[in-house]
């Protein structure tokens, strides 16, 4: 039976958020329906309430974490009561080498997103998790692992997993000098994951009140871009989180030779000189959220290292002022949303 689910919508591009309801799809063999404790406020949400949106109502909310309330009859791998997360993508076609190999964030079909994406089963728009419950099918739920605070666990599954699976597939360890430009939600968890990989860990932030806090998260050097010094041809890696245009010529003239700079931000565009990365052969790339291979090994590397988000929890009745102020840079470093209050 459909049931009727109280949930946060932008109802037209640009906002507000308000209260509204849906009726959610029955739970297949497959999902398990989560009631949400906490959701984070990625700069993505604000992208979707405003220029990328598509369809409203859109209820948006990618980085869940709560407890399952019913388990469908096939479901093996979570049962009722347990604490599990989801991340920005829960679904894919499953049968392309990506999703073989559990990179389903690259599936050839492209993965189905948590929410205003067509549900494959013909079951209308996924809805995200600013609400009181949310389906998912049992492979895009994770085990919260022991020891992780639930509301500081939340921005891993989409921050935590965008700076991780890049640090990881370009190799960020010992030996390597590896750049974090943008101390926002990303990024921040990007320091911290890079410094517990063993590299030499370089942040780059516009804010001085970030670069005070730097060396705290684990920067083992500190540049505040526009008024410090750029370092010069000697970074193996830059992870770049920052969702505007901006110059990116002296982060790749900051790269040693076959240096690359990645671009997890999404700025509308790149504005990099050709001529710094053909000086130094060094590459640009892009990179997104890991599939579920990554995700699994971000939630145990962060548990084996104690790693979460530094976080400030809101009300459900203040999700506006979370996007407000995430809009004007002001949260350190991540907003997360108690769906209980
Ligand atoms: P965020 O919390 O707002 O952090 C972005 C940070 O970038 C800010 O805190 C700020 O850091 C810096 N920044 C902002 N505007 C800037 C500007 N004009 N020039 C230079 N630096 C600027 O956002 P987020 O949630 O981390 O997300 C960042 C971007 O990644 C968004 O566009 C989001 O959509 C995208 N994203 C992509 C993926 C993916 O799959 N590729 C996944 C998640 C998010 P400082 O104050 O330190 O300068």
């Amino acid at each position: 039976m459909p049931r009727t689910i109280n949930a946060f919508a932008a109802l037209e591009r640009g906002g507000p958020i308000r209260p509204w309801t849906y009726e959610q799809r029955d739970a297949r063999p497959h999902d398990v329906r989560i009631e949400v404790q906490f959701c984070g406020v990625c700069h993505t949400d604000l992208h979707y309430v405003g220029p990328w949106g598509r369809e409203y109502p859109v209820v948006p909310g990618h980085e869940t974490v709560g407890r399952v309330v019913e388990a469908g009859g096939a479901v093996t791998t979570h049962a009722v009561g347990d604490l599990v997360a989801v991340g920005p993508i829960v679904d894919s076609c499953r049968e392309c080498a990506a999703c073989l190999a559990g990179d389903e964030t690259l599936c050839v079909t492209m993965a189905t997103a948590a929410y205003g994406a067509p549900d494959r089963h013909g079951d209308g728009l996924t809805r995200g998790s600013w609400a009181e419950q949310v389906i998912v099918d049992e492979r895009f739920v994770y085990a919260v692992p022991d020891g992780l605070d639930p509301a500081c666990t939340a921005p891993l599954l989409c921050a935590g997993s965008t700076v991780f699976a890049p640090l990881r597939h370009w190799n960020a360890g010992p030996g390597r000098t590896v750049g974090i430009v943008g101390l926002g939600g990303l990024g921040h968890l990007g320091v911290k994951f890079a410094r517990a990989m063993g590299a030499h860990v370089v942040a780059f932030t516009t804010s001085a009140s970030k670069a005070e806090d730097a060396p705290a998260l684990g920067a083992h050097e500190v540049v505040v871009t526009g008024s410090g010094e750029m370092p010069v041809r000697r970074l193996d890696l830059i992870v770049d989180t920052v969702p505007a245009v901006h110059p990116m010529t002296p982060l790749a003239q900051a790269l040693a030779t076959d240096g690359t700079l990645v671009s997890v931000g999404l700025p509308p565009t790149f504005d990099v000189a050709p001529f710094a990365l053909a000086v130094g052969r060094r590459s640009i790339a892009g990179a997104g959220a890991g599939g579920t291979r990554d995700t699994r090994a971000m939630l145990e590397f962060a548990a084996a290292h104690g790693i979460t988000a530094d976080i400030e929890v809101l009300g459900s009745g203040e999700i506006n002022t979370a996007l407000k102020r995430l809009e004007a840079n002001d949260v350190k470093y991540r907003f997360v949303i108690d769906m209980r209050r």
